[in-house]
């Protein structure tokens, strides 16, 4: 009987110690179920604040740039070189099927006699002796000297001269021509400060059919060519 009274102790001890053990568990385990939420509560990152700079750095790089016009390549030479004072511009036709810069500097020089050559200040080609529309710059322009194209003092002396490649009695300027010569003369008007009424046809300051009765003078003036 004592021997099973001890045993029977041993086995109340060892239920006691299980059920401790047990219990202990449980509360362990509600202590944790309550502390981690505080604990993650404590650390709320700050989402809101983060977002939106991102939004705003997303709004500022995919908002479209103003498209930038395009400088053409005439109007990067040409700022180059100092230009003294001029009042009018005058327009030719060459009254030839082709030519170029150099061939009616050549004739210039060779069969009219002057020493500065070609009488121009530019020539705008048609396709036929330069690239259509193509616009060269003559070196009365580069030196600022006067012209020889107008027939007249007044003229050659204050105004520029632009001959485009072709005879516009029996055919009409290109479009590429046309565009060349609108960029070109805007140009010039806006760093010489010349006037429109200032931008003339040959046979307006002399008796001539220059530059031909195709040339579309008031459709240039008026920026409606095309
Ligand atoms: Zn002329």
């Amino acid at each position: 009987m004592r021997n099973l009274g001890v045993s029977g102790d041993l086995f109340v001890l060892n239920i006691s110690r299980k059920i401790g053990i047990h219990f202990q568990r449980n509360v362990c385990i509600c202590v944790s179920l309550l502390v981690i939420p505080g604990i993650y509560g404590c650390y709320t990152p700050p989402t809101i604040t983060t977002m939106t700079p991102l939004k705003t750095r997303e709004r500022v790089i995919t908002t479209p740039n103003p498209p930038k016009r395009m400088k053409p390549y005439i109007v990067t030479q040409l700022d180059r070189y100092f230009v003294r004072g001029w009042k009018h511009i005058v327009i030719h036709h060459s009254a030839s099927a082709s030519g170029s810069a150099a061939e009616f500097d050549r004739f210039h020089r060779e069969k009219r006699g002057w020493e500065n050559g070609l009488g121009y200040h530019f020539v705008i080609g048609n396709g036929n002796g330069t690239r259509d529309g193509e616009i060269e710059i003559g070196n009365r322009w580069i030196n600022q000297i006067a012209g020889a194209h107008a027939g007249v003092e007044e003229y050659n002396h204050y105004g520029i001269g632009i001959c485009l490649v072709g005879n516009f009695n029996q055919s009409s300027p290109t479009a590429a021509q046309m565009a060349s010569l609108s960029v070109l003369v805007e140009y010039l008007q806006n760093r010489c400060h010349i006037a429109p009424e200032d931008v003339i046809m040959h046979r307006h300051c002399r008796q001539t059919d220059c530059p031909g009765r195709n040339f579309p003078y008031y459709k240039l003036l008026a920026n409606t060519y095309f």
